[in-house]
């Protein structure tokens, strides 16, 4: 990928999107090519194809995706699915029409069997059953990367799929009712911290681990691939460490400072047990992930502050 590749980011208003779009700007990338969605519906098929065939981008980022936490996964499956499906088709089918060089696909590691082995090795996947809360997303986004596949093995298109774990920082999203725990928990620490409250509720038991990585190091991982790795098979993107939700929640109430109790609501759903991605294959390409969690938090916690995104 040289300076001045015509690249287009697909999502760039997106956590992930916005992320790699800082990092290419940064690197000096020149010709980038984005599209709101209000701009580019990329449910529409014919107008991503016309818009593919105008541009011809020589690379794409293909982080535009319908995306939420347990509750949004949970509630609105048939949108999740169909939005996710229907994005995925149109981007890649129109990169592989237009003559794009290199595809970038970004999957979750939700796509991985409920009960699957831990850590999870890029072969378990489609190996048993999804965990039901998130299974109409994890299902498109597995159908987006075998199309990836399917199109290297019958056209030959360097098409390249890779799955990040949970992901947080900027261009986040606070809504209670659809956004991830990290958010979720930032927000409501804060509120009750601010609102003098007693307790905080956090969902299910505490006791689903989750590995997080900052998006900024998920771009810089992206980019790294992007220049670096053309071959078949998904390579996941993660730190290789996890941590409860019981632990979330307690080193978010310290980074926050707030000094009331912790409640776990049971009646909310704890969704899979455990889904710490194997990074070996990333490690011996040479990637490893930088920011530490602690860190990554803090720093987010100062951003949205200052931008008050929070109450
Ligand atoms: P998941 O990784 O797909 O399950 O997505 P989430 O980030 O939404 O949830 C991760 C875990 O955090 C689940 O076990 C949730 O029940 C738990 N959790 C605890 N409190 C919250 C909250 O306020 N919001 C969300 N989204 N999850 C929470």
């Amino acid at each position: 990928m040289d300076k001045t590749d015509k690249i287009y980011v697909a999502g760039h208003r997106g956590m992930v999107g916005s992320a790699i779009l800082r990092r290419l700007e940064r690197e000096g990338y020149s010709k980038i090519i984005l599209r709101t969605s209000d701009e580019l519906d990329l449910r529409n098929q014919n107008k991503v194809q016309d818009f593919m065939e105008e541009e011809k981008p020589a690379y794409v980022f293909l982080a535009a995706a319908h995306v939420g936490g347990i509750g949004a996964n949970d509630k609105y499956r048939a949108e999740f699915f169909y939005n996710n499906l229907m994005i995925e088709a149109n981007v890649i089918h129109a990169s592989y029409l237009s003559g794009v060089k290199k595809l970038m696909f970004l999957g979750s590691s939700c796509i991985y069997p409920k009960m699957a082995n831990q850590p999870l090795k890029e072969e378990y996947i489609l190996t048993g059953p999804l965990e039901t809360t998130n299974e109409a997303y994890a299902i498109a986004k597995i159908a987006g990367l075998k199309m990836c596949e399917y199109y290297r093995h019958q056209y030959a298109s360097n098409f390249i799929s890779v799955m990040p774990t949970n992901l947080y920082g900027s261009n986040d999203n606070y809504d209670l009712e659809k956004s991830h725990v990290l958010p979720a928990l930032l927000s409501k620490f804060h509120t009750a911290r601010i609102e003098n409250k007693s307790k905080v509720e956090v969902w299910g038991t505490g006791a689903p681990k989750r590995e997080f990585l900052h998006v900024d190091d998920l771009a810089d991982a992206a980019l790294f691939l992007m220049q670096n790795y053309d071959e078949p098979g998904l390579v996941n993107i993660g730190t290789g460490k996890d941590i409860s939700i019981m632990e979330l929640a307690n080193l978010i109430k310290d980074i926050v400072g707030f000094e009331g109790d912790i409640e776990f609501d049971s009646s909310k759903p704890d969704g899979t047990p455990r889904k710490l991605l194997d990074v070996d294959k990333l490690d011996r390409l040479g990637w490893h992930s930088k920011i530490e969690l602690r860190q990554g938090i803090s720093e987010v916690y100062s951003e949205i502050q200052n931008m008050k995104v929070l109450a």
